[in-house]
């Protein structure tokens, strides 16, 4: 399994790096999760993005979905149909979405749903608007990529076993207001039972999980914890 960063920024770009946007690859399945700004300009540097299996969107806030609106085009143009898995809703993001004739749009089931060798598992999500929690299990490795969410049983039950945590709890606790977003503390701690690597993401421009990132290793030396970037890529 290969995962790459396309853009790990929370709410909006910053410098060059866009939001939440990462390439899956295994067993020959080429799978987008999520699709934030400067999506597609990154990920057009590792594979022809006509060439994408499938997308799957946690949630439909912009800086989550935002660079679908030009990969619609670019699926016109290549004359391609792309099946694109996402928590269904009625709202104008949705109804956007589903008027292009070249996402073929599936709401996630409540159970598999199998992409070639991988298989998909969705858990709901406690955000501010609709949204899930992805497992993505190549049979060998398994990775659970949070969304954004606040901590809860079904990401912990999600977790259990898994391989590698992508969590979107890119801010320290002291900062973190609200009770839809996980803090870095809280996505160590959640890697730590469940005994996987962490890649931290989803950062906040204003308030970096840097600092806390460090002390936690300080502090948990046994800790696998990332930090994520654009272009890191991760094998495992
Ligand atoms: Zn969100």
């Amino acid at each position: 399994m290969k995962l790459t960063v396309l853009g790990c920024m929370g709410g909006y770009p910053v410098k060059g790096t866009g939001t939440s946007a990462y390439l899956y690859e295994s067993r020959g399945q080429k799978i987008l999760i999520d699709c934030g700004s400067n999506a597609l300009s990154e990920l057009s540097k590792y594979i022809r993005p006509a060439d994408l299996d499938a997308a799957l969107l946690s949630h439909l806030h912009s800086d989550h979905f935002s660079d679908m609106l030009n990969l619609r085009y670019l699926l016109k143009v290549e004359g391609r149909t792309l099946d694109v898995y996402l928590p269904k809703e009625q709202t104008p993001e949705y109804e956007l979405l589903a008027a292009c004739p070249n996402l073929a749009l599936h709401a996630y089931s409540d159970g598999d749903t199998v992409l070639g060798g991988v298989t998909v598992r969705a858990a709901p999500a406690i955000h501010s608007r609709e949204g899930v929690s992805i497992s993505v299990d190549d049979g060998a490795v398994r990775l659970v990529y949070s969304g954004d969410t606040a901590l809860n049983d079904n990401l912990s039950k999600l977790c259990e076993g898994a391989d590698l945590l992508l969590c979107n709890c890119g801010i320290p606790a002291k900062y973190l207001t609200g009770h839809y977003l996980m803090s870095v503390e809280e996505g160590a701690a959640l890697a730590r039972l469940a005994g996987a690597s962490l890649i931290v993401t989803h950062i906040n421009a204003r308030r970096s999980p840097k600092s806390a990132v460090a002390a936690l290793i300080k502090k948990y030396p046994s800790d696998k914890i990332i930090l994520a970037k654009k272009g890191l890529t991760v094998e495992i």
